[in-house]
């Protein structure tokens, strides 16, 4: 089997270990009674998660069709690599559109059993589908990280349990339809075709394959090219819960899988989490049709830090908003803007804290920013950065000792950023911060909003009445106040503008699958 040279698994020409000019931090404590790590008070031994714990990676996979493992009807196959190492883990299909069409006809298929089921009957299969998610948690919380490279500690305490928690709240849902709000008899809409990105692979489908299931509709989902593993896991599981076959299909691929589902005539719903770009080519290719879209793009967020805010909290929620799953995060908190009288202040503060993140293993349980996902998504980050830098911002990065092998970037922080820079309006993707300042609360109103996106947003401050003034004013799905990147099942997420339109979670989530 034969691997694309355009692969986005395929490491690129430059070296895979970053060179990053990382200036020395500030020593936060005395050598003397540091640990040889600079700015680092304490060390901690090595905690490592074991990768046996993931179970069996099997060495190539095929779709998930009708309920059984299939073979491609294509040769092609891709490899999926463990970012931290660099190591193939498994090679899978490349989904045809002959394969494309044999699932949508099994869940075409699975459609009228499904949807005539009663509701308390789908919600018993989705909650069982959530138990065993509990129960197989470390198994696959290794496997995301593995496939992934973020920390064990993230898929460990933030991605499985939200994943489980997604399937029992719309276990929840799936027997009171009729008093959701969508009128006495809401109805499925047919064969969901679903398409997830790399940044958090099981928890994306979650999100998809909750709502759609507790509606009625079959589902056909396809991961990204670079995160297959928990997708096919998920399939198993599938299998576990004794789904009824064709309601659950996945098939693997890249761009060209995604685009043949998306466009496929008997699908009736599209749901896609991904690139503006991408959803852009989607929704021109489904304009005319009677297809629903929903589609949840990229953000250029805005942390807003007043010089009211408990500046210690603060600087964790910026970290926690822009280092957090190494940046890949699309609501991830990547802009800055500090009011002008505490920046010093909260600058020093967030170097010194910086100083202190853990780059590296993501199996070991100390680690806080693990690998960058692809070579692909390694060499955008680098090269938006390099454009900060030849704009005119400073960069600066705690010191830090990046593994030999693998894809890393570290952590970056870059002050001087003028609303017109590149860092400033492009999603990079990837653990860097821009950091602006503004003197009043309209000034930071008009800074935030100034963005072709508008997910996400964080306010800092102790006064209740400015945070609702801001909040009713900032164009952002999601705002969240002396915190950041907080989820949860039964809240809707989405976006304005270039960050799509539909929203996901809670109430709202179910009227994505739902003729209403
Ligand atoms: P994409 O939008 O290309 O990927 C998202 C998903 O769409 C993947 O499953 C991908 O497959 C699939 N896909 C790609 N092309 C098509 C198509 N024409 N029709 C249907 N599906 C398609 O994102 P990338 O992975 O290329 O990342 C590029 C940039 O996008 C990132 O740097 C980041 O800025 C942004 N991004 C935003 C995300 C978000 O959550 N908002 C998530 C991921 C990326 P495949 O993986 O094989 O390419």
């Amino acid at each position: 089997m034969a691997t694309p040279k355009n692969s986005k698994q395929t490491a690129p020409a430059e070296p895979a270990v970053p060179a990053e000019p990382a200036v020395p931090a500030e020593p936060a404590v005395p050598a003397s009674i540091g640990n040889g790590f600079p700015g680092k008070l304490f060390s901690y031994a090595p905690a490592p998660e074991s990768p046996a714990a993931a179970g069996d990676i099997a060495s190539s996979y095929g779709h998930f069709i009708g309920g059984e493992f299939t073979e491609s009807a294509g040769k092609e196959a891709l490899k999926t690599v463990n970012p931290a190492t660099e190591q193939v883990l498994a090679e899978f299909a490349q989904g045809t559109e002959e394969d494309v069409d044999r699932a949508v006809k099994a869940a075409r298929d699975a459609f009228p059993g499904w949807a005539a089921l009663p509701g308390s009957e789908r919600a018993k299969y989705l909650f069982r589908i959530a138990r065993i998610i509990q129960e197989r948690s470390r198994e696959l919380a290794v496997l995301e990280s593995i496939d992934n490279g973020k920390p064990i500690r993230e898929t460990r305490d933030v991605d499985l349990p939200l994943v489980a928690a997604h399937f029992f709240y719309y276990a929840g849902w799936a027997d009171k339809l009729e008093y959701a709000g969508f009128g006495p008899s809401p109805r499925p809409l047919g064969v969901a075709a679903q398409v997830i990105p790399w940044n958090f692979p099981l928890l994306m489908l979650a999100w998809k394959i909750a709502p759609a299931l507790a509606t009625g509709n079959t589902v056909v989902l396809k991961p990204a090219e670079t995160t297959p593993l928990t997708a096919l896991r998920f399939a198993e599981i599938v299998r576990q819960a004794g789904l009824p076959k064709g309601v659950v299909n996945i098939v693997t691929g890249d761009g060209r899988t995604g685009a043949a589902l998306t466009a496929h005539p008997d699908v009736a719903k599209v749901a896609f989490t991904g690139s503006t770009e991408v959803g852009r080519s989607i929704a021109r290719s489904l304009a005319g049709s009677r297809k629903k879209l929903s589609l949840e793009l990229g953000g250029k967020a805005a942390n807003i830090v007043f010089d009211d805010a408990p500046i210690d909290q603060a600087v964790e929620g910026i970290v926690n908003g822009i280092f957090f799953n190494q940046g890949h995060v699309c609501c991830a908190g990547s802009r800055l803007l500090v009011q002008e009288s505490v920046q010093d202040e909260v600058l020093d503060a967030l170097k010194r804290r910086m100083a202190t993140l853990r780059v590296g293993d993501p199996l070991d349980k100390n680690t806080d920013v693990g690998a960058i996902n692809s070579a692909a998504q390694l060499a955008r980050i680098r090269e938006l950065s390099d454009i900060g830098e030849a704009e005119g911002a400073e960069r600066w990065s705690p010191a830090c000792e990046l593994p030999s092998s693998g894809y890393w970037f570290a952590p970056t922080v870059f002050t001087g950023v003028s609303q017109a820079h590149r860092i400033a309006r492009e999603e990079v993707f990837g653990p860097v911060l821009s950091v602006l300042t503004f003197r009043t609360p309209a000034e930071a109103v008009e800074k935030a909003n100034n963005t072709p996106y508008g997910l996400s947003a964080g306010i800092w401050t102790e006064k209740g009445s400015r945070i609702l003034w801001m909040a009713s004013r900032l164009r952002a799905g999601v705002v969240w106040s002396n915190t950041f990147n907080k989820f949860d099942p039964t809240s809707p997420f989405g976006g304005y503008k270039e960050s799509g339109y539909g929203r996901e979670g809670g109430r709202h989530g179910l009227e994505a699958y739902l003729d209403v």
